[in-house]
């Protein structure tokens, strides 16, 4: 079989879920990782009768921005609507979602290999329950009901898993940057689907441009890799139907990680399948030019931005540059290194060479120190956490009296237990030693 015999077709649906404080259409508290099921609820987000929804404006202002950072067009006129469809983990019966008039739409974001992907909108809804599957029940907690959620869909421009994971690092590094969502995979704050269908290969560009009858969509995916695997096996699975000589049916399918493959779910539902209508509890909304031009002026620095300007500013390579600006922390955290090193001619490079090649605790180091201890060289010994993970834990092992003595309350045995550490790191930094001893013997 040849493979090359069909170009993939993607297109990705990822929804982002906000750090704001409250929920998207009431005041309870966001939150919900961690929380007593259930707690962070109210008639509206319970769906009781009556109940009316008031936008949350904070989660409408980030969901703009995230449109800003993918180079999409914000409207002047947007409205919410209704999205109907029954599932126990959604007590009014519908989603309210935007389904005509999104916040943003028409954005694109290029890739490494040049190529501009296509977003074709950015609009905001809202998440459902959570259900909890037992052995023989099911229970239902809605302390995520209602909390606010983005949805980022693309054009099916993505050819290849590379440009599609490519993608969705960028988009998980925009909104960390944007400080609107941690992203975090597996607390399910970013899902992923994508869509994926096979095109005959050809050099002909009209055909390139008709997009296949059928797709299909592989539902909520918590993990690039799973994207990746999910997408390489749809690939297998549709080639094999197109070389048989027949078309793969439109449906909705999902992952599974036990079995490595995807498995059918349901035969895809259209739009008219939802019932969409305006939301007749909230008012459309109208913004108007200096609304929107105002909030672009409070967009960071993005990035892209970023990691051009460090090369220019700091006389850096693009490959230190883009392991300095991949995290806002790591970037911040340089350039409050360098606005310090400065004064004590410290460069930039200097900097940059230790943050890169020796890693550093920020949390225990601040910037003044390291310029310290890059002035007088020999003061601090930036100790790699990881090794001195491992030496703590053998450290401990070896010496359990001591360990013992500071469990029963004589804490002052942490001391025995610096020295023999330090052993192995002797120029290393007392208090990164000691604040890391007394995490792990407080395990
Ligand atoms: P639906 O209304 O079923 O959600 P859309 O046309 O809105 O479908 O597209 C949803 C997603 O599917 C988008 O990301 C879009 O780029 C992608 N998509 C559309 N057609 C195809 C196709 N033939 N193959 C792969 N992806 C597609
Ligand atoms: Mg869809
Ligand atoms: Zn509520």
């Amino acid at each position: 079989m040849n493979s090359n015999k069909y170009q993939p077709v993607i297109g990705l649906e990822v929804h982002v879920e906000l750090k704001t404080k409250s929920k998207m259409f009431c005041s309870c508290k966001a939150e919900y990782f961690g929380q007593k099921p259930n707690i962070n609820t109210c008639p509206v987000c319970l769906g009781l009768p009556g109940a009316l929804p008031v936008p949350n404006k904070k989660a409408i202002e980030w969901c703009i921005m995230i449109g800003f950072a993918l180079n999409c067009q914000v409207s002047n006129f947007s409205k919410f609507d209704r999205k109907n469809y029954f599932y126990p983990d959604l007590p009014k019966g519908y989603q309210i979602s935007q389904y005509d008039e999104p916040f943003c739409i028409n954005g694109s974001i290029k890739l490494s290999n040049n190529k501009s992907v296509g977003i074709r909108r950015v609009h905001m809804e809202e998440d459902t329950g959570k259900l909890i599957h037992q052995e023989n029940s099911t229970l239902i907690d809605f302390n995520r009901s209602g909390v606010p959620l983005v949805e980022i869909v693309t054009e099916p421009d993505f050819e290849s898993v590379e440009e599609v994971v490519e993608y969705l690092k960028k988009l998980q590094q925009i909104v960390r940057y944007l400080g609107v969502s941690d992203a975090d995979m597996e607390k399910g704050n970013m899902r992923l689907e994508p869509n994926i269908s096979l095109r005959e290969n050809t050099t002909n560009t009209t055909n390139k441009q008709i997009l296949p009858i059928y797709k299909v969509e592989v539902k909520n995916i918590n993990s690039f890799r799973f994207v990746e695997k999910a997408i390489e096996y749809e690939i297998k699975r549709q080639s094999g139907i197109l070389n048989q000589g027949k078309n793969p049916i439109q449906e909705t399918r999902g992952w599974d990680e036990n079995k490595q493959k995807t498995v059918s779910q349901r035969i895809k539902e259209e739009a008219q399948d939802y019932r969409y209508f305006p939301e007749p509890d909230i008012p459309p909304l109208r913004f108007i030019n200096s609304q929107i031009s105002n909030l672009k002026s409070q967009m960071p620095e993005l990035p892209t931005d970023k990691l051009i300007r460090f090369q220019k500013e700091y006389q850096l390579s693009k490959y230190d540059a883009e392991i300095l600006t991949r995290e806002k922390e790591t970037a911040d955290y340089f350039e409050e290194s360098v606005r310090i090193g400065k004064l004590q001619k410290v460069s930039p490079k200097q900097i940059a060479n230790i943050l890169i090649n020796k890693k550093v605790d920020f949390k225990n180091i601040l910037p003044a120190k390291l310029i310290k201890g890059i002035v007088f060289s020999i003061k601090i010994d930036f100790v790699d956490k990881s090794k001195l993970r491992k030496i703590i834990q053998n450290v401990l092992l070896k010496n359990q009296k001591a360990v013992n003595d500071y469990k029963n309350g004589k804490i002052q045995a942490i001391g025995f237990l610096i020295g023999k550490v330090k052993q192995h790191f002797p120029k290393g930094d007392t208090n990164q030693i000691k604040s890391t001893l007394e995490k792990h013997l407080k395990t």
